[in-house]
């Protein structure tokens, strides 16, 4: 048994945010205040998380994110990995985090049967990562990388969104560390999404871009890694580390698919961009069947959109969007979707 959509795309990566709290207020994700907190009962139990994942299991599911919010900072995560691991058919488990909490828990973590994390770092200069994080302390974040590495939560992941005027200037450095290390860097364009005007066409850098400021170090040679996503890899010669672009905006984001999200408040949500959520609570808190929950995923599968209304084209042209154009500018919070 498998999801399809209607557009022949099989979902086998569920993405499930596990909380919308975060140590953190990236500037670009949250307001300096952060967002008001979901409560507590709004938020899925382990056990109704485990229960989808049996279900979506059944239906094809082989890959798990927990992300968040900050996934880290909810309690007994270890306790949700180890279960979900136990779970048939759940082949890979991954987190992605901010790392600022990684160093004490990374050991058990992958203990427990977690296969990899995804580490968020959008600056190497610990003034500058103060500044866009508002507060935390890069020292932590490398403590972490370097304790995932040892645990052997391999390959480290480290994604970086590069932003105009603010870490723009670091693309190049953030590039060199695949010259000395194995990790995958990889470049997430900016999206209109998250912190409330933040966004502006005059912040967003391109794939395009990126990828030219890259080229400078030397060139590039596509990479065919087993499961590469969205993602589009690189790798300069002989160096032992890759290079990502993921280009929400730009490129082939769409067509490649492969994933369901689970909001934090237990929603269902086909496609990052669209509004359109499955309320997945009332079956799960109510007497029903595991053929319902079924039933819903199998529903999700029917709404997912085709593609986002974002522009593909190109870049992006300040004029057209700055009526607010086709962007999603009432999305719910990053933090509480899962990044
Ligand atoms: N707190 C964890 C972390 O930061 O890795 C997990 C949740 S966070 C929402 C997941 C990812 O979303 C992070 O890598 C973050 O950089 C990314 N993100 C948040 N807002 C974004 C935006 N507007 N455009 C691109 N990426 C964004
Ligand atoms: Fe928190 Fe991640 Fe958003 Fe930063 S990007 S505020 S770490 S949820």
């Amino acid at each position: 048994m498998e999801l399809r959509d209607n557009f022949h795309r099989v979902i086998d990566y569920l993405r499930i945010s596990i909380t919308d709290r975060c140590n953190l207020r990236c500037i670009y994700c949250m307001p300096a205040s952060g967002v008001r907190p979901l409560e507590h009962k709004e938020i899925l139990t382990y056990e109704e998380v485990l229960r989808v994942v049996r279900v979506a299991a059944t239906l094809g599911v082989r890959k798990i994110r927990l992300t968040g919010g900050e996934p880290l900072t909810r309690k007994n995560l270890t306790y949700l990995v180890a279960s979900l691991k136990k779970i048939a058919g759940i082949e890979d488990m991954s987190l992605t985090t901010n790392g600022i909490l990684l160093e004490k828990y990374a050991r058990e973590l992958a203990d427990a049967g977690l296969d990899r994390v995804n580490v968020s770092l959008d600056s190497l200069r610990p003034d500058r990562f103060r500044e866009m994080t508002r507060g935390g302390e890069i020292s932590a974040v490398l403590r972490g990388i370097e304790a995932a590495e040892k645990a052997g939560l391999m390959p480290i992941k480290i994604n970086m969104v590069p932003i105009r005027g603010l870490n723009g200037d670091e693309i190049e450095e953030f590039a060199r560390m695949t010259l000395d290390t194995a990790y995958h860097v990889r470049f997430i364009e900016f999206m209109p999404i998250g912190a409330k005007d933040f966004w502006s066409d005059k912040r967003y850098i391109s794939t395009n871009e990126t990828k030219a400021l890259v080229e400078k170090i030397g060139p590039l040679s596509p990479v065919r890694l087993r499961r590469n996503g969205p993602a589009r890899y690189f790798r300069f010669d002989s160096a032992p580390g890759v290079i990502g672009f993921i280009s929400a905006l730009t490129h082939h984001f769409c067509g490649d698919c492969n994933r369901l999200r689970i909001t934090a408040d237990g929603k269902l949500r086909p496609c990052l961009f669209s509004e359109t959520e499955i309320d997945l609570k009332p079956a799960l808190r109510g007497s029903s069947s595991e053929e319902e929950i079924e039933r819903l995923l199998r529903l999700s599968m029917e709404v997912k959109p085709e593609g986002h209304t974002i522009n593909r084209s190109e870049g992006i042209r300040g004029e057209e969007h700055a009526s607010g154009g086709s962007f999603p500018r009432a999305l719910k919070p990053m933090s509480r979707i899962g990044g």
